[in-house]
């Protein structure tokens, strides 16, 4: 009838600790294997001085010896020799491949009150390694107390994603910064406010960039409790595949007031986005645009002066006709501080997912983007000889409108009429669709089979380079040797 007080789950018999190992501090790694190799170089990213007991070092060790610091006793493992060894050790591995080995040195260094650790075997062993992310001089150290080292190794991949590479940066930041904060504001609630409101703000991601200088006066403001001015994300978010998102874009994703997006993002993708985060459409469909270039210039300035992180969401890369170029420049006129994350382009995407490589060596040795948005009068000026050519790939972004011109012109300009070339509709989404041809069919086929944008045309001899993998299409056969036209 009663049910367990909140709280009393079973007692653990191991406590998580955090051990000085500075330049006094010495420990002790029994064995000269894989296993020693790794708790030498684990521990060799402390200061402590490491002594290695074994008659053979595997070569990873041999390295790690040759560097210096480490120094290597090679005499068979006996009492007596440990005797000699485990005195004034801070910390021991036992880490031979004989367990009655580990077990001796793991006796022996109890009786001493060593701590030790027999690998694999935690019974005679007082204390485990986690598994641990290391982001210096924050330590994330993951245990389940032997019970699931893989699943600890698994956690510590998870956990890996999700802490900025620069993270140590901002504790660094964040630690030279303290005695002025305290001096500021000496009552410890409203201090842990204003360190709360720093890292929920743009002072965070200016730490985590380097910006010291900017990180400070974000939060000299905060800690006089002014509103900070806002700042601008342009984040490429990729051709669609959620999971080819970069880690940057998903932080930044997680952390803006408002998001600023156009019709290229799939709704997976603004599900990422932090839950309340203002959403606004800013459009750009072909000759649909729902809001004009100069009007998204002043929606992001205007965010961005009212203290918003503003996240410009782009589809692929912000650079690859993204029109990120005209976004930045009227934001360094308005003085407004950016932050630039690149993204998987299209091209990039699109080929991986195709199959099809955007260079080869018997048959492409550059590869061409280009843009086919023909201008309003329906003419497309490009300089048709350089595109033309043999030896390169040509990747047309928004091309698909113009299509049938895009291939008469390359055909005019002396490509031949069988040079093959590919269209991708929605590349790298589930419902993606490949059409394989030549500059003579493709128009007609993409016709057919009622393609729509977002497509990419890809055309060189790379089409034939085509490889399908089984696991991601089971339905389609590779290349196109001149058959039919594929639809896929
Ligand atoms: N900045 C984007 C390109 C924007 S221009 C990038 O780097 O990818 C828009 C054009 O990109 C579309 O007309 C289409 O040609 C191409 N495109 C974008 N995503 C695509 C996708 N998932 N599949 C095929 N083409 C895509």
């Amino acid at each position: 009838m009663t049910e367990a007080a909140p709280g009393a789950e079973a007692l653990m018999p191991w406590f998580p600790v955090t051990l000085r190992m500075d330049s006094a501090a010495s420990a002790l790694v029994v064995g000269g294997g894989g296993i020693a190799a790794n708790k030498v170089a684990l521990l060799a990213t402390t200061e402590a001085a490491i002594t290695v007991l074994s008659p053979d070092l595997n070569a990873e060790l041999v390295r790690l010896v040759a560097r210096g610091r480490i120094s290597h006793d090679p005499v068979p493992v006996s009492r007596e020799v440990l005797g000699k060894h485990l005195p004034g050790k801070r910390l021991v591995f036992a880490a031979t491949n004989d367990r009655a080995v580990n077990r001796l040195v793991a006796e022996m260094a109890r009786g001493m009150n060593i701590p030790v650790c027999a690998v694999d075997d935690p019974d005679p062993s007082t204390f485990i390694t986690p598994a641990i992310v290391r982001r210096p001089p924050v330590l994330v150290a993951i245990s389940t107390a032997g019970a699931a080292p893989v699943l600890a190794r698994r956690l510590r991949e998870q956990i890996e994603s999700l802490l900025p590479a620069q993270l140590g940066r901002m504790a660094r930041f964040m630690q030279r910064l303290r005695p002025a904060v305290a001096a500021l504001h000496p009552v410890a609630e409203t201090r842990r406010r204003v360190w709360e409101r720093f890292l929920d703000g743009i002072g965070s991601e200016q730490a985590l960039a380097g910006d010291e200088a900017g990180a400070r006066l974000t939060l000299e403001r905060e800690a006089r409790g002014e509103t900070g001015s806002g700042e601008v994300w342009l984040v490429g978010a990729g051709p669609g595949d959620a999971d080819l998102l970069t880690l940057k874009a998903l932080r930044l994703m997680q952390n803006a007031d408002s998001v600023l997006y156009d019709h290229l993002l799939p709704p997976e993708i603004l599900e990422r986005v932090r839950r309340d985060a203002e959403r606004v459409f800013v459009g750009k469909q072909r000759s649909d645009h729902a809001l004009p270039q100069p009007a998204i210039n002043d929606e992001l300035i205007r965010r961005a002066r009212a203290g918003e992180r503003v996240l410009r969401l782009k589809g692929g890369d912000p650079f690859i006709f993204g029109r990120g170029g005209e976004e930045i420049e009227a934001l360094m006129a308005a003085d407004i501080p950016f932050r630039i994350v690149p993204g998987i382009s299209a091209a990039n995407g699109c080929a991986a997912s195709a199959g099809i490589p955007l260079t080869h060596r018997d048959c492409a040795q550059s590869c061409l983007f280009l843009t086919g948005h023909a201008r309003a009068d329906g003419t497309l000026d490009l300089p048709w000889d350089t595109i033309a050519r043999r030896g390169q790939t040509v990747v047309i972004y928004m091309g698909l409108g113009g299509i049938a011109m895009l291939c008469e012109r390359l055909m005019r300009h002396g490509l031949p009429p069988d040079w093959p070339a590919a269209v991708v509709e929605k590349g790298t989404q589930p419902d993606q669709r490949v059409v394989v041809g030549d500059l003579r069919s493709l128009p007609e086929q993409v016709m057919a089979e009622v393609f729509r944008s977002p497509s990419l045309i890809i055309v060189g001899e790379v089409v034939r380079h085509r490889v399908v993998s089984r696991s991601v299409s089971p339905d389609v056969t590779a290349g196109t040797g001149g058959g039919p036209p594929e639809v896929v």
